[in-house]
């Protein structure tokens, strides 16, 4: 079958199928990937469009130990952030509307996001329901003591004439409170993470090609325990193969067809 915008769907024997095991569970475990946020004007930071592609320095500072050793390369940073370049005013579409249904009916589990762009909490998902994997570039935080704060309050003192802010209660470098390269990921996200695969008995896996270590790992668990597992991506994954239902095609053409 296909959309109108010429990209396939899946056929309705899947949405059919996908739609009874989400009606069948009680504790979902949901994991997203940068796929969702497409359709909020986020480019895949490698694509064509990517952020890492049309801004190379922005890559660089992604990388804890160039970002920590050179103050030019923060200073460039916290400038692209400040005017907006790093997709600052984004807001959530029909996929993650559509989540935040899961946690009305009851069933959400926990849902775990590799993204670092708070469109699942924007779009109404409680905070407290939300892993964050790989972080979020909407706080601040200190890389030497606990400060941490919005990530406005550093732009502003940026957009006031400071280049490179620093933490001002150690003056201690502050960084977007993203898991760099080189950094390890928080341990206690990794605990909540396992603890959502082994509770819950349906994981569902959205917009994400599965292929980052060590979070994708929260499917087979899953799947050992003895959930049920539906993919849905823009194409084929990594774990396919262990999923009861994989659907390909647009994620927020899809989604309000399975969750309603
Ligand atoms: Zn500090």
């Amino acid at each position: 079958m296909s959309s109108p915008n010429g990209s396939t769907e899946p056929d309705e024997q899947l949405i059919a199928d996908a739609r009874a095991l989400i009606d069948q569970a009680a504790q979902i475990t949901v994991l997203t990937g940068a796929g969702i946020s497409t359709d909020s004007g986020i480019p895949d930071f490698r694509g064509p469009n990517g952020l890492w592609t049309k801004n190379p320095e922005a890559e660089k500072a992604s990388n804890i130990r160039f970002y920590m050793a050179d103050p030019d390369l923060r200073a460039k940073n916290w400038a692209l952030r400040a005017e907006g370049a790093l997709w600052a005013n984004v807001e959530p579409n029909l996929g993650h509307q559509t989540l935040v249904k899961l946690e009305d009916q009851g069933k959400l589990h926990t849902l775990i996001t590799q993204n670092v762009d708070e469109l699942h909490q924007r779009a109404g998902t409680s905070a407290d329901k939300v892993v964050e994997i790989h972080g979020t570039t909407r706080k601040v935080g200190c890389l030497d003591c606990d400060y941490s704060a919005d990530m406005e309050v550093a732009l502003d003192r940026v957009r006031a004439g400071e280049p490179d802010p620093c933490c001002p209660e150690c003056e201690g470098i502050l960084k977007s409170k993203t898991i760099s390269f080189g950094q390890n990921l928080v341990e206690d996200d990794l605990y909540r993470a396992e603890v959502a695969a082994v509770e819950c008995d349906l994981m569902f896996a959205i917009g994400t090609s599965l292929a980052v270590s060590p979070i994708n790992r929260v499917v087979p668990v899953a799947k050992q325990q003895g959930a049920k597992v539906i993919i849905l991506n823009g194409e084929a994954t990594e774990m396919d193969q262990l999923a009861d239902v994989v659907l390909n095609g647009s994620i927020s053409d899809v989604l309000p067809q399975l969750i309603t």
